[in-house]
């Protein structure tokens, strides 16, 4: 399997860049953004949960998205590989998913991390907040706060893949074609 962590902060570009890649490598994508999106319109008990730290731009705690995680893959095992977009988000969720893919005879090959500067990034949330209809990209300050949980809760997890020699920088402005450019060649020389 080829297994994909798209990896940056919010606005970097991964739910875009990940569209590309699951048809171009055949994978399945897992966003936990989307998955708790879509519990939130189905008002289950766990979009309950989910809405009010998502309102304010903080997490969701790792117990809620590490199971949510684990049921998806387990309904895909017969996939050629998945791209994890969003997740995982803090070092706890990336140990669970180590251990969770080892029990399962799997491992990540690769972390790819856009990098894009914060000024970008505010710019390009609340452009996407115009048509979104996203509440959390609408409102300068949430955004800014997803920012700064990302740097606080969410970079360190570069390290993790780090010390694996797993990880892998690429830079997040230009345009769609010479980003997922640059990602296909990352993947490219592992694969
Ligand atoms: P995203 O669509 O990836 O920007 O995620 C939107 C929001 O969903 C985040 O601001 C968090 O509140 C929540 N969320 C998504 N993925 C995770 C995760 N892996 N861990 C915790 N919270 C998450």
């Amino acid at each position: 399997m080829l297994n994909i962590v798209l990896f940056g902060p919010p606005g970097a570009g991964k739910g875009t860049q990940a569209a590309r890649l699951i048809d171009k490598y055949e994978l399945v994508h897992l966003s936990t953004g989307d998955i708790l999106r879509a519990e939130i319109k189905a008002e289950s008990q766990l979009g309950k949960e989910a809405k009010n730290f998502m309102e304010k731009g903080e997490l969701v705690p790792d117990s809620v998205v590490i199971g949510m995680i684990e049921t998806k893959i387990d309904s895909n095992l017969s996939a050629k590989g998945f791209i994890f977009d969003g997740f995982p988000r803090t070092t706890a969720q990336a140990l669970a998913l180590d251990t969770m893919l080892t029990k399962k005879h799997l491992s990540i090959t690769l972390m790819l991390a856009l990098e894009v500067d914060d000024d970008e990034l505010i710019k390009r949330l609340l452009l996407r907040g115009k048509d979104s209809g996203r509440a959390d990209d609408q409102d300068q300050k949430i955004i800014e706060n997803r920012i700064h949980v990302y740097n606080k809760e969410t970079a360190p997890v570069i390290d993790f893949y780090d010390n694996q020699n797993k990880f892998k920088a690429v830079t997040g402005v230009g345009s769609i074609d010479e980003i997922f450019g640059r990602l296909c060649n990352a993947i490219d020389a592992v694969k």
